[in-house]
């Protein structure tokens, strides 16, 4: 699993910076947080194909987050496209992107699924979850988790095989958390045989907001949690004024969130190197990363040791 910042700068785009965009890869498809503009040439200098990005989750409808997703839908279509997209984003959105296709007299030809919603479980797949929850901004505004679903623990094939069992088909149903029956007629379950099971993971992208109960749930226990931080330690007034947070609000929800990883995101364009954003913030252990636009971070597989 790996995230990929396409674009990092708030309000407006700089020469080093562009306007906010995430790609989450996961099992070679790209579920895609925020979609400002020129984000569908982003996604082709950091390498990506169109055809890969799967679901798409808008946080608001600001200009910054949302302007590159006509283009991106329609160009999705032009290379030939025909898997589904979905789309999530709040009230408004539907109306938004479907009038835009319509009036550049575009077709998508292939199945666009536009879910408009104010907060849940948005998708629920084999392998991950997708949910959001209600922000605090200056219009209607969704914070996003993906979230992976746990794994089995490690199977004791050592024990099994003491057991009189032989490896084959009945220890596959074993492992899926089944019952067999030993030579003796004694019946075995799959958990006497698992370890305690492993922990998916699970990464947030919060924008924009001030520090509000829906940051904190998503915050919660996150591998890496992305967040507004719109203004250096120092300006919560001025933050808080336009609907945002400080690179020190983020830093607090994350501590509290006992979140792993923590990304300073969507900084004004008023720092030329957004590295400044780090002045000020107090030590708390958790590492904190100010990515430039195309830096990839690796997400690593949880171990039964960790928490859930
Ligand atoms: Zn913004
Ligand atoms: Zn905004």
């Amino acid at each position: 699993m790996r995230v990929v910042f396409l674009g990092t700068s708030g309000a407006v785009p700089t020469s080093r910076r562009a306007l906010p965009a995430v790609a989450l890869v996961y099992n070679g498809q790209i579920v895609l947080f925020d979609c400002g503009e020129g984000t569908q040439r982003q996604l082709i200098l950091a390498g990506f194909k169109l055809t890969r990005v799967r679901h798409v989750l808008i946080s608001h409808l600001h200009a910054d987050h949302v302007l590159g997703l006509p283009g991106l839908v329609i160009s999705r279509g032009f290379i030939g496209g025909r898997e589904p997209l979905d789309v999530y984003g709040p009230p408004g959105l539907a109306e938004f992107l479907r009038s835009t296709i319509r009036r550049v007299a575009m077709e998508v030809e292939y199945l666009l699924r536009i879910h408009e919603t104010r907060g849940g479980v948005l998708w629920e797949g084999e392998d991950f979850q997708l949910i959001a929850e209600p922000l605090q901004h200056r219009t209607f505004c969704l914070g996003f988790a993906f979230v992976e679903r746990g794994r089995p623990g490690r199977f004791d094939a050592e024990r099994a095989k003491e057991l009189g069992l032989t490896p084959g088909p009945v220890f596959g149903e074993l492992k899926r958390g089944g019952s067999a029956t030993l030579p003796d007629g004694r019946v075995v379950h799959g958990e006497e045989l698992l370890g305690p099971p492993i922990p998916g993971r699970k990464i947030a992208y919060v924008v924009d907001t001030v520090p509000c109960p829906g940051a904190e749930s998503l915050a919660q226990d996150a591998d890496l949690l992305i967040f507004d931080s719109t203004l250096a330690a120092g300006e919560e007034e001025d933050a808080g004024h336009y609907g945002h947070a400080t690179a020190k609000q983020a830093l607090e929800i994350a501590a509290k969130a006992h979140a792993r990883r923590l990304v300073l995101f969507h900084s004004s364009p008023r720092y030329e190197d957004p590295t400044e954003l780090l002045a000020g913030l107090p030590a708390t252990g958790i590492e904190v990363i100010v990515p430039e636009d195309f830096q990839a971070i690796e997400i690593p597989r949880r171990s039964s040791k960790d928490r859930g």
